[in-house]
């Protein structure tokens, strides 16, 4: 089994939800008490979002480099970015170590690609959604990528960060995203990307009929199948 190196703490709330579906998964396929060979470097978020909030992306390259360094150092096979945003700086990460990085954009298009969905609305931070680092990816891939309008980007941008990566699940921001969903939905799309690693937190595919894809689950699954290969 290869080791598993994850970049975590962005938030812990999420990083929970890694380590759980990479050793199910590896239970699943395994049996018995099988489960997955993991190394956990967890950064401070406080320390990053400053960051991110300051367009400061060269320091956050810095430190999530030498997160991943530390990680290869220690035996990591394949590195994972547990949040969705700092894959922007995610090409400065993977030139600074010889292991694969796992994108979690890349996960997110081979599933969208085997459901067949071609146009699909994007959730996640103002970053992700409104920068191109992320979008670009998926639209190179071949898909259409549709994101909220006017102040529902901000509206999703603070359900993120003021309550999800605090550990806070409300039911009335629970509606408004659905209210998101299905406006996005009447426009066209076939299909949603939970693009932060939190709104699966809050959002499972019960609570809607469009498609769901949670790119927590998807980018946790793909690491724990490419640990047994
Ligand atoms: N975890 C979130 C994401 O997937 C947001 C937190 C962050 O800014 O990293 O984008």
């Amino acid at each position: 089994m290869k080791m598993i190196g994850l970049i975590g703490g962005m938030s812990w709330e999420s990083t929970v939800t890694y380590y759980q579906t990479i050793n199910e998964h590896i239970k699943q396929k395994l049996g018995g008490l099988h489960s997955a060979e993991i190394l956990l470097f967890s950064v401070d978020f406080e320390e990053i979002e400053a960051c991110q909030s300051a367009g400061d992306w060269d320091t956050s390259a810095s430190i999530l480099a030498d997160a991943a360094c530390r990680l290869e150092r220690a035996g990591a096979d394949l590195i994972l970015i547990c949040t969705n945003t700092i894959h922007k700086v995610a090409p400065q990460v993977q030139s600074a170590i010889h292991v694969p990085l796992l994108h979690i954009a890349d996960a997110t298009a081979d599933a969208l690609k085997t459901a067949g969905v071609t146009d699909a609305a994007l959730l996640g931070t103002k970053y992700t959604m409104c920068q191109d680092f992320y979008r670009d990816k998926l639209i190179q891939a071949g898909f259409r990528v549709r994101i909220p309008h006017g102040k529902d980007i901000e509206l999703v941008h603070h359900i993120i960060f003021d309550e999800l990566c605090l550990g806070e699940r409300k039911e009335a921001s629970k509606a408004e995203l659905l209210r998101i969903i299905d406006s996005l939905a009447r426009e066209g799309a076939q299909g949603v990307i939970l693009g932060c690693t939190e709104i699966g937190l809050l959002i499972h595919q019960a609570d809607t009929s469009l498609p769901v894809f949670d790119t927590t689950l998807l980018h946790a699954v793909r690491a724990a199948e490419l640990s047994l290969l």
